[in-house]
């Protein structure tokens, strides 16, 4: 295929690239890191059409090569950008501009103005340096998080590393002026097709990855309260299955504790709605500290709460609920200048071999919690290990 096809061709990709993710972008305004990808579409299709007007000779001979090599490696940069935009790591176009500024000024040295050899023996370094950050960004995620969305990224940056490499490699080792090697023309064409297949498998990479994050969003919002930011019930139904596998096949223990607000409608009668979710909040808070790190915490619904504890034996499950449950009382809450305290009861369930699945033990909690709020409130009641029909409270 001859140059002024093949640069045709990418021209044509990297426009659908630009517009596609410029579309995706308007139905999904958030997604700030599908400009940046449609910002590197839009450099390709400017250095495509640029080499084409540079074949037609509709382009300055002196201009054509630095606002190729700009555009073009620009627009890889932007692709890392994006991409660190995505992964909420802080995205650099400054540094953009100052590569930009660098190529500029590099174009202006007489090596590199001596001949396209002499281009390729400074750009491509460049280019490989951009593609591996590319690389490291994906690697550096933590393995569970490299969904197969990121693969076509991964495969895009990976295979187009690799052909440089080998690019360079050949050229830098086989005699001869660089000049005539950069022009050979199986260099040129695999060149370009390698950069149409890298096009189209950035532009799949990208909705993959854009699709793939609204997705988890979508799935984050449906399992956490957006009052106290805790996991929801639905989280629980898909936790607690879980748990009780894991703790009757290790034939560890597991503890449910269940947490009720005490006389919670008088806080709400007396200092307002808006206070009563204040208060919602700061007690969520307050048991997630007492909390170990990988204890679990779900607002079932009202002023009711569940902690999931795993591995903990049932007299340290009973110091910790004892001191939640003394950490609220001792908190002073404040609404104008008045101070009141709150206090919570709680019921224990640990798992025992009646529990048949968690809805079981999650009865035997509530039930436990039942007897606290009738003998006082402002206390802890441990269910007996027996079946929710025998249950005796100690
Ligand atoms: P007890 O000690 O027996 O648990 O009494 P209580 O008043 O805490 O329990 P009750 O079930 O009578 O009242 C619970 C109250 O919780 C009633 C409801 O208005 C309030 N509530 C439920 N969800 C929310 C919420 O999201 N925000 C606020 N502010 N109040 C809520
Ligand atoms: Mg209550
Ligand atoms: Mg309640």
């Amino acid at each position: 295929m001859d140059g002024f096809t093949l640069s045709l061709a990418s021209a044509f990709i990297s426009l659908v690239m630009a517009l596609s993710l410029m579309i995706l972008w308007y139905t999904s305004p958030r997604q700030w890191c599908l400009l940046d990808w449609a910002g590197a579409g839009l450099l390709f299709f400017c250095s495509n059409l640029i080499s084409i007007m540079a074949i037609c000779q509709m382009f300055p001979e002196w201009l054509a090569p630095v606002l190729v090599n700009l555009t073009y490696i620009c627009g890889h940069a932007a692709i890392l950008v994006g991409l660190r935009r995505h992964l909420q790591r802080t995205a650099h176009w400054d540094y953009v501009l100052v590569l930009a500024l660098l190529i500029i000024f590099l174009h202006t040295t007489p090596f590199v103005q001596a001949s396209v050899g002499h281009r390729v023996a400074v750009f491509y370094p460049l280019l490989m340096l951009i593609n591996s950050l590319v690389l490291w960004q994906l690697w550096r995620l933590p393995k569970p998080r490299l969904h197969p969305a990121y693969w076509p990224i991964l495969l895009a940056e990976g295979l187009f590393l690799l052909q440089l490499s080998v690019r360079f490699v050949w050229m830098l080792l086989t005699p001869g002026p660089l000049a005539e090697m950069a022009a050979a023309e199986w260099l040129l064409t695999s060149g370009t097709l390698a950069v149409l297949l890298f096009l189209l498998l950035v532009t799949i990479g990208c909705v993959l990855i854009v699709m793939r994050s609204q997705e988890l969003t979508l799935r984050m919002a449906s399992l956490i309260d957006p009052l106290t930011l805790c996991h929801n019930r639905r989280a629980l139904a898909e936790v607690a299955p879980r748990e009780l596998a894991r703790a009757q096949r290790t034939e560890r223990p597991l503890a449910m504790l269940m947490l009720d607000i005490d006389h919670f409608k008088a806080v709400n009668d007396q200092f307002g709605h808006q206070v009563g979710d204040q208060v919602l909040q700061q007690i969520s808070h307050i048991a997630a500290q007492e909390l170990r790190g990988y204890d679990q915490l779900f607002r079932l619904g009202g002023e009711e709460f569940l902690a999931v504890l795993s591995d903990v034996d049932e007299q340290s499950v009973m110091v910790v609920a004892e001191r939640v449950r003394s950490a609220v009382q001792d908190f002073e809450f404040q609404h104008n200048s008045q101070q009141f305290q709150v206090s919570i009861s709680v019921g224990i369930a640990n798992l025992c071999k009646d529990d048949l699945d968690w809805q079981a033990m999650l009865q035997r909690a509530d039930r436990a919690l039942y007897l606290a709020k009738a003998q006082g409130r402002n206390q802890v009641c441990v269910a007996e290990n027996i079946a929710l029909t025998e249950v005796v409270i100690t």
